[in-house]
């Protein structure tokens, strides 16, 4: 028990991302979205009122510059027009007047007040007949993002200082937000390591933990002192003073460590005896970008396109693909880039009303998703190809296909690659590889071979598939084991044809970054890792200390 008659409670998660935090505890509810909403004073209204004001003007800049910076690549002119109407909708008084009314009537912050009068547009929106004008509600809900966005900016770094959100479960698209807020840490009572929401922790390097048992949400009160160990999986519910001084000791460790493997940032990634292993990272968000070019990494292995997708209510059109891909490939500065294609999967993507049609199905995981849905949707495919090979100009830009089980697929894919580079007078050359996450593609490796450029191992969902354990889930992740015989056969089945046909193999998985195994991937064949850019330098310590073959 401490000072303020709290018991000590501790305990280890199932899964982790990194870093080490002591914050604050607050709840969100079962069905939260991150939009905070709180009461407040009436002396803070005149000033959440203004809050409000200088986020929509924000936003309107934000906006402005966008559709200026847009001449370059908006050819037709058409994501112009898109983005006048919502600046329009931005700058229509009656928003702003709703909202503020709401602040001053029930007492409530601006986000929540936002997202009531949101809400009630698009309710009105819902009702219109013309199946047109009722999609616009889509506008809607995006110049509301923006505002959100812009809101999360002010005064938020105060509101959310050393808050450790605690939930049932967090998206991917949830720890983004958190993030952008300063939210300092998160405890997920459900999902398990290979999840999409802790890979995406990993990657920005917002420690939390996920996988604890239920009692824990009843356990804790808003404003109660948590410490995270998300590096171990520990955590500590009112530390005592020995939790504290344990918690400072480890604290400083880390940072030793950190700046120790800052020797490493521009060391090739090389063992011992001169095996080169190239260290790329995997990345789902522009932010990312910067992190990855201060580890040093080698390039981007594995870049998840579906989170462009989902970050927005409607499906991002082409050139506003283009622009982004464009941004990514001058992030990275001439290294090399890995694009996957869309792989929509139940726990990467929130079903938005744009995705609804192209992602239906009893059992997501097991249906029409990655390269599946993109051959029955040719469009997509053709759109996002067009966008990829248009920005890569004559960077070395590479394109990776998801979910494939036959090489009848990679044809496909192929020549929609073929027609696309055509229309467009593309003459460079971009490689085509193959994802192998099905246990089926790592046994029909060898023809998969005949018609790829490169492997890359997505060790993520081939050992979720080869041994029937669900990524997500917190109550069989004591089965979910890369080391499993059965996956070790199907990564050397994969590995052998790779090179009896002479392509490049490399794992992609969050296996890549496990230390435990780079011995084994340098012995096996594995040409390349791709991993989340905060695990390169560690990777790269332990590379330039081991022997490959000797
Ligand atoms: C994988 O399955 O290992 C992989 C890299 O893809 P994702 O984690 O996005 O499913
Ligand atoms: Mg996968």
């Amino acid at each position: 028990m401490n000072a303020q008659g709290y018991v000590r409670r501790q305990g280890i998660a199932v899964a982790k991302s990194s870093g080490l935090v002591l914050g604050c505890v607050q709840k969100l509810n079962q069905k939260h979205q991150f939009i905070q909403e709180y009461k407040i004073s009436s002396d803070a209204i005149a000033s959440e009122v203004e809050r409000l004001s200088v986020g929509i003007t924000k936003a309107v800049k934000q906006l402005r510059q966008e559709i200026n910076d847009l001449a370059d690549v908006d050819a037709s002119g058409e994501l112009k027009l898109i983005l006048e109407t919502h600046n329009m909708m931005l700058q229509d008084p009656e928003l702003m007047q709703q909202t503020a009314c709401l602040i001053q009537k029930e007492c409530i912050n601006a986000e929540w007040a936002l997202k009531k009068s949101l809400s009630q547009i698009t309710q009105v929106f819902e009702q219109i007949e013309d199946v047109y004008l009722r999609s616009r509600k889509a506008d809607i809900e995006h110049i509301g993002e923006r505002i959100f966005e812009q809101l999360a900016g002010i005064h938020q770094q105060q509101q959310y200082e050393q808050a450790i959100m605690v939930a049932q479960d967090f998206s991917p698209m949830d720890i983004v937000d958190m993030w952008r807020a300063g939210v300092s840490g998160f405890v997920s009572i459900q999902g398990g390591e290979n999840s999409h929401a802790m890979i995406v922790a990993r990657g920005i390097g917002l420690p939390g933990i996920a996988g604890l048992q239920e009692d824990f949400f009843n356990w804790i009160e808003d404003g109660q002192s948590l410490i995270l160990n998300a590096e171990e999986g520990r955590w500590v519910l009112h530390p005592n003073k020995q939790d504290l001084k344990q918690f400072e000791q480890e604290k400083q460790a880390l940072q030793f460590k950190q700046t120790r493997l800052q020797d490493y940032v521009n060391k090739p990634s090389v063992s011992q005896d001169g095996y080169n292993m190239p260290l790329m990272a995997n990345i789902e968000f522009i932010e990312e970008i910067d992190v990855a070019q201060q580890q040093g990494v080698d390039g981007i292995g594995l870049f998840r396109t579906e989170f462009l997708f989902m970050q927005h209510e409607m499906l991002p059109s082409e050139t506003m693909q283009q622009m982004y891909y464009q941004q990514v490939i001058q992030g990275m500065q001439g290294k090399p880039v890995t694009f996957r294609l869309l792989d929509v999967a139940i726990d990467k993507i929130k079903v938005t009303d744009a995705m609804n049609p192209i992602f239906e199905g009893e059992n997501p995981a097991l249906g029409l998703r990655g390269v599946r849905m993109l051959l029955q949707h040719k469009t997509l495919l053709k759109e996002q190809l067009r966008a990829i090979v248009a920005a890569s100009g004559d960077a070395p830009v590479s394109i990776l296909v998801p979910m494939v089980t036959m090489a009848s697929e990679m044809v496909d894919v192929r020549q929609v690659l073929n027609e696309v580079c055509q229309d467009i007078g593309f003459t460079g050359k971009v490689c085509l590889g193959c994802m192998i996450e099905v246990p089926a593609a790592a046994l029909v490796a060898d023809t998969l071979a005949q018609v790829s450029d490169f492997f890359s191992i997505g060790s993520n969902d081939l050992v979720q598939y080869s041994l029937a354990v669900d990524r997500t889930d917190e109550h069989v992740s004591y089965l979910y084991d890369a080391g499993h015989p059965a996956v070790m056969q199907l990564l050397q089945m994969t590995v052998d044809a790779a090179q009896k046909h002479n392509i490049p193999v490399s794992v992609c998985g969050e296996l890549a970054a496990n230390p435990a195994w780079l011995h084994t991937f340098l012995t096996m064949g594995i040409t390349s890792l791709s991993m989340s850019a905060r695990h390169v330098l560690q990777m790269r310590e332990q590379l330039h200390h081991l022997r490959a073959f000797s």
